[in-house]
């Protein structure tokens, strides 16, 4: 039920993030409406259903019949999925709503840098530049909000006033810890920035970018300590298992860049969706 519902909510973000990563690879304003990239007729609201469209329209384009590329709609399937997964493991309730939307916003930014960087190696600033800033503003919002709830929660009943200060030291450990994700998030993403930052000096800008920089920052601010550590070493994991497959294969000879945002993107979708599944299984190795 919740997975259906999510793979809608997904399905039509999957259209946004198309056009997102479109606008940004083509330097188009973010604004206005879509239209066919081969014949440039404006679409009309009914071509613009999600995955549906792509099917009545039999993969052509309603006006000059010229194919619409498979992207389209696999975008929009992959954004259904992970939306729908995200659904189903949730708990709904006043509190987790907003970490949702949060968590949707995350999905949204981190495939169309996946997309771009994959597609041209371009991380557009004017996508991540203002997700950092968004992020940043919500997780403290966030935060307000969750210790500002408990606050209240406890000062409607005689025994909750009794765990408000200053009978009581409760409520400032669980502030505190309802804190933990904005300032382990903040210091996540200057964290791994600079480490990233501090990788292009020392090999002069070989194989990592300006872009990396930001969207490691972004990845530390909204995965914080310690699952942004292990998407980070889980990216540098597989991009270098697909290197070397790449190598091996004679698609590309040592030395020869690959973009790294998509490793990136991929490490921190798996510690989104299952990172208290390895971090548990990380503590059972007993290092
Ligand atoms: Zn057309």
């Amino acid at each position: 039920m919740w997975g259906s519902a999510g793979f809608i909510v997904g399905v039509v973000l999957g259209s946004l993030v198309k056009a997102l990563a479109d606008r940004s690879l083509g330097m188009k304003s973010f604004w206005g409406r879509s239209y066919c990239p081969s014949c440039k007729a404006g679409l009309r609201w009914y071509d613009l259903f999600p995955i549906f469209s792509y099917i009545f329209l039999n993969g052509k384009c309603r006006y000059c019949k010229k194919k619409i590329p498979l992207e389209y709609p696999i975008t929009e399937i992959i954004l259904g999925i992970l939306i729908a997964y995200l659904f189903t493991q949730t708990q709904f309730s006043l509190i987790s709503i907003p970490d949702l939307i949060l968590k949707i916003f995350f999905i949204v930014i981190l495939v169309v840098l996946f997309i771009t960087d994959f597609k041209k190696m371009f991380i557009p600033d004017r996508i991540v530049i203002p997700a950092i800033i968004i992020s940043l503003i919500s997780l403290v919002a966030i935060t307000v909000y969750k210790i500002g709830y408990l606050y209240f929660y406890l000062s409607q009943s005689p025994i909750g006033r009794k765990l408000l200060p200053p009978y009581s030291d409760y409520f400032q450990r669980h502030a505190l810890a309802a804190a933990e994700p904005l300032y382990l998030g903040i210091l996540m993403g200057l964290l791994i920035g600079g480490f990233f930052l501090s990788l292009i000096i020392i090999t002069r800008g070989k194989g990592m970018g300006g872009g990396d920089v930001k969207l490691g920052a972004f990845i530390g601010l909204m995965l914080g300590f310690p699952q942004a550590l292990f998407a980070v070493v889980l990216s540098f994991l597989t991009g270098a298992i697909f290197s070397i497959i790449l190598i091996i294969a004679g698609k590309k000879h040592f030395g020869q860049t690959i973009p790294f945002g998509p490793f990136l993107v991929l490490g921190s979708l798996i510690m989104l969706f299952w990172g208290n599944q390895i971090m548990d299984w990380y503590l059972k190795l007993g290092v």
